[in-house]
């Protein structure tokens, strides 16, 4: 046997493992396809420019969050930002300038012509605690199963605090501003439809409750910018896998995963790893046509629930330095017709380098990456020339809007690169350019599958189409638990 672990994949999900079982004491073995690490949250460079390929902001920062504790345990030379504000949303004539904490954003919005403060300050209460509930979770790896006798006795001691999240439980998040009275807010209800569309990936309509009052914390969880790019992070990751003696195998694609006996067979682009594990951070499409041997229901129902979600549209721009933007990294979220789904170019989240990243592009300018939901039925049914006709439409209402809501940006784009669901599919080998994740639409079957299990013995799959799943965060968290649940035997 070579390794205790194989992990196929370095992005968030199979970091996430890898770091885990290392810290654990495997014997641990990462194969990455690409020549850089983090995939959908990874920073690229093309012609002198490097834009972040995807995701762009994010949380598990604060002291003892998980990124937190692997850049203090590490020593890993990360340098983060808090923003503020941490977001900016435009929609019409709403101007929303989203600060870093939960109050300071509740007093913007209490703030608003005609605002009903009673009712919003109760909404957030409900909110509150909701979101304090599930993220004492996360921010705890020991509180998510597999559990062992000491967790369930912390979980009993708290088990009165679960009683907020019983309401809401298989419940839209409309369900919440209905109690609330607040579904004619227009503002408060843009701002939500907007940041469920980016984290729970789908709107205040559909979006599970529980999830989605969650996910309003996105902007102060332990949110930050990380300086010179994700990619910072993802490579100071695998550099410290390397330190702790992981074979860390980048440009190495894994071909196939076969069963040899009681040992996985992993056959790579650069040879063949064996070991009686294999974390896969791919889409169970891709574990599939890797592993064919394999038949498992779990994968198939996986696979199911991926295929309901998105694919993404982007724009990769230079800015001039002289555009008169803030000087410091920043993120636009712009909305066209607030009646029409948050998709297809009429949502587009946009984040700029900052002035102090002058290695990020040619000449100290910033880079921005732009991207939009693509709902991949739409895509389904087209030949290559439709599909690419359509996303290319796509990106034009994509610019439209940029230069409809942020014209001090669009006046100075100097540099222009485009993406697509077939980019992702080439780049991150996610099968047809599915990304960000299952959408969490409203049902009790959100909360099936949360146990860590293997596909077939001593087969795994991490990343975003398994719970958590759904931020760089979430999928990291998810394979910090498959890493436990195997470390334990
Ligand atoms: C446009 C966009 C914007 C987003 N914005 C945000 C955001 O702002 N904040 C946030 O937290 N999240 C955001 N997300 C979500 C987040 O990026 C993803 O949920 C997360 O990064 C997914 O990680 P993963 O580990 O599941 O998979 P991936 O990132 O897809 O990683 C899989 C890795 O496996 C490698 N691989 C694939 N096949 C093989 C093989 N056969 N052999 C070896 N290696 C292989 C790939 O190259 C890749 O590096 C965004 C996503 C997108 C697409």
């Amino acid at each position: 046997m070579d390794v205790d672990c194989v992990v196929v994949g370095a992005g968030f999900g199979g970091l996430g493992a890898a770091m885990t079982l290392a810290e654990g004491g495997a014997r641990v073995a990462l194969c990455e396809a690409l020549k850089y690490p983090g995939g959908c949250a990874s920073t690229f460079t093309r012609q002198g420019w490097r834009f972040e390929s995807g995701a762009t902001l994010f949380s598990g920062f604060d002291p003892g969050q998980l990124f937190d504790r692997w850049i203090t345990a590490h020593s890993l030379a990360v340098e983060t930002r808090v923003l503020d504000p941490m977001v900016e949303l435009r929609a019409g004539d709403l101007r929303l300038a989203v600060p870093p904490s939960r109050e300071g954003l509740i007093a913007r919005l209490c703030a608003l012509p005609a605002a009903p403060v009673e009712r919003l300050r109760a909404f957030f209460d409900t909110q509150r605690a909701v979101a304090d509930t599930l993220w004492a979770l996360f921010d705890d790896p020991e509180m998510l199963p597999p559990f062992d006798l000491r967790a369930l006795g912390r979980h009993a001691l708290r088990a009165h605090r679960y009683a907020a999240l019983l309401p809401w439980l298989g419940r839209p998040l409309a369900a919440v501003l209905a109690r609330h009275e607040l579904t004619h807010c227009e503002p408060l209800r843009v701002y939500l439809d907007a940041l469920c569309q980016i984290t729970v990936q789908t709107g205040v309509d559909e979006a599970e409750a529980c999830f989605a009052l969650s996910a309003t914390d996105y902007c102060f969880r332990g949110t930050r910018h990380v300086h010179g790019g994700i990619g910072a992070l993802a490579s100071a990751l695998t550099d410290a896998l390397a330190r702790m003696g992981a074979d860390v195998r980048m440009s190495d694609a894994a071909r196939s995963i076969t069963r040899d006996g009681d040992v996985w067979v992993v056959r790579t682009r650069k040879g063949e790893l064996r070991a009686r594990t294999v974390v896969a951070n791919v889409l169970p499409q891709s574990l599939a046509a890797l592993a064919p041997a394999v038949r498992s229901p779990r994968l198939a129902a996986l696979s199911a629930r991926v295929e309901e979600g998105w694919g993404a549209a982007m724009l990769y721009l230079g800015v001039a330095r002289e555009a008169p933007l803030r000087a410091h990294a920043h993120h636009l979220e712009l909305v066209g017709d607030v009646s029409k789904p948050f998709v297809e170019g009429n949502h587009v989240f946009v984040s700029v380098s900052g002035l102090d990243e002058p290695e990020r592009a040619p000449g100290g300018a910033r880079t921005v990456t732009a991207s939009t939901h693509v709902p991949m039925r739409a895509l389904a049914g087209l030949d290559l020339d439709a599909q690419g006709r359509y996303v290319a439409e796509v990106q034009r209402r994509m610019m439209a809007l940029i230069e409809a809501q942020a014209p001090e940006l669009a006046r100075h784009v100097v540099h222009r690169m485009t993406a697509s669901p077939r980019t992702f599919e080439r780049f991150t080998g996610r099968f047809r350019g599915y990304v960000g994740g299952v959408p969490r639409r409203a049902g009790l079957h959100n909360y099936e599958g949360i146990w860590p299990a293997p596909v077939a013995p001593g087969l795994y799959l991490v990343g975003d189409s398994v719970f958590p799943g759904q931020s760089t965060l979430a999928t990291a968290i998810g394979g910090q638990r498959v890493a436990r649940r195997i470390l334990a035997g």
